[in-house]
């Protein structure tokens, strides 16, 4: 939601596509379980995609439907107590088997939380299926950006903050915070010049936040904090084809270490690009390229059968191994909120405590609540923010 309200804000919200029809999940070759959203009112906008869970018996889609229930009860009413708990360990109190685990949920929470569920916090499973899976169809229907998400989001938001007289500046990273044990006074970037404001927000990834706030006596707490969030990796292998042979945009793999494959939209002459993703990708960082491709064109095959006639033509691995935290049983505490000890330097990051898993949503929401924070400050009104 805050992700939309961002793109309405900078004048790009109707760049992002809601995906038209069913998003089908494959779980071997040619068992495509199309996931679609009814018209009806929430729950029963699930109804369709229920029916579309054909490789799970009926008792274990209607028991998925009573653990979405129990979701959204835990999420909204005893957070702290499901923090305490794994997701595995929660689901199998409500009663989910191996079919339901490994059918759905496993993927489902690999993709969305970046660990997998024996290691993560069922408060965060359970807020990503109050919040997408059995909220309203708005929430749930899937949105693809019709270009880079750099261009619906980054550079409007830039020229946004321009054309109301900020100024911008890029590639330069803050390597000194100057501070009188109670303000923050001035950042120093990399190429030695000082940046004065009346109020700061430090929006870096948690590992960089440490290493600054280890500058900082009075901020000792927050590096420590920072410290224990841990991290988890993504890697996304790209591989080019002599063709297309995936008929929708993206799909859901099933039973399969990739979670995610999308097609990109070919252009004439050129060759089809398809992008692997695979979450919570510990093991497989250290594997050598050429054996991640072999790997991923193993289980397109495996899944898609018309893949095994294209010829690749060419790939890339990207490695991201600090891409989220890790949302493990009683990491939300180490979450900090945006309020710091110094009293006008403020946080914002998707590994704050915004409620949700490291997404880009939840990045979205800490800039909300760090904004309304300045705008809250009994000092009143601030002139000039970095
Ligand atoms: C491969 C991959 C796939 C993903 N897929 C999804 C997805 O499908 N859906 C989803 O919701 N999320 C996804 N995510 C997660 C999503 O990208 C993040 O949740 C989101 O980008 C976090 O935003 P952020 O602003 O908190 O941090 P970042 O995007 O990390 O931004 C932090 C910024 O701080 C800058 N910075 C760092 N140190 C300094 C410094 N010292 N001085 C100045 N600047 C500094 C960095 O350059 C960076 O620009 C994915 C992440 C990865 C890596």
């Amino acid at each position: 939601r805050h992700t939309l309200e961002l793109a309405e804000l900078v004048g790009t919200r109707r760049q992002l596509l809601p995906v038209r029809g069913a998003t089908p999940f494959v779980s071997q070759p040619g068992r495509i379980h199309p996931f679609r959203v009814g018209r009806g009112p929430a729950p029963l906008h699930l109804l369709p995609a229920l029916l579309g869970l054909d490789h799970l018996d009926w008792s274990t889609r209607l028991g998925m439907a009573r653990a979405g229930l129990a979701a959204k009860l835990g999420a909204r009413l005893w957070p702290e107590r499901l923090d305490r708990l794994s997701a595995s360990a929660w689901l199998r109190w409500h009663g989910q088997g191996r079919q339901s685990r490994r059918g759905l949920w496993e993927p489902l929470g690999l993709a969305t939380l970046n660990i997998p569920l024996e290691q993560a916090s069922a408060r965060m499973f359970a807020t990503v299926l109050d919040r997408s899976m059995f909220a309203g169809r708005r929430d749930i229907t899937a949105l693809l950006p019709e270009q880079l998400l750099d261009d619906v989001f980054v550079r409007p938001a830039l020229e946004k903050v321009r054309r109301q007289g900020g100024e911008i500046l890029c590639s330069q990273r803050v390597v000194r915070l100057q501070h009188n044990g109670r303000r923050l006074l001035a950042v120093e970037t990399a190429d030695g010049r000082r940046h004065q404001a009346e109020a700061f927000v430090l929006a870096a990834p948690w590992y960089e936040t440490a290493r600054l706030a280890g500058q900082v006596a009075a901020l000792d707490s927050l590096g420590r904090q920072c410290a224990r969030l841990g991290y988890s990796g993504i890697v996304t292998v790209d591989i080019w084809y002599d063709r297309c042979w995936l008929e929708w945009s993206f799909a859901g793999l099933l039973h399969s270490p990739l979670q995610w494959v999308f097609s990109h939209p070919r252009q004439r002459g050129l060759p089809a690009r398809v992008s692997c993703v695979i979450s919570g990708a510990e093991r497989l960082l250290a594997w050598p390229s050429q054996r991640l491709v072999a790997e991923c064109r193993a289980e397109l095959v495996r899944h898609f059968p018309a893949a095994a006639a294209a010829r690749v033509v060419d790939s890339l691995v990207t490695r991201v191994p600090l891409a989220t935290i890790r949302v493990t049983p009683g990491s939300y505490g180490n979450r900090p909120g945006p309020a710091t000890a110094l009293e006008n330097l403020y946080l914002a990051g998707d590994w704050t405590a915004t409620g949700l898993p490291a997404t880009m949503e939840g990045a979205v929401a800490s800039g909300v609540q760090a904004a309304r924070m300045l705008d809250s400050r009994p000092a009143g009104r601030i002139a000039h923010v970095a």
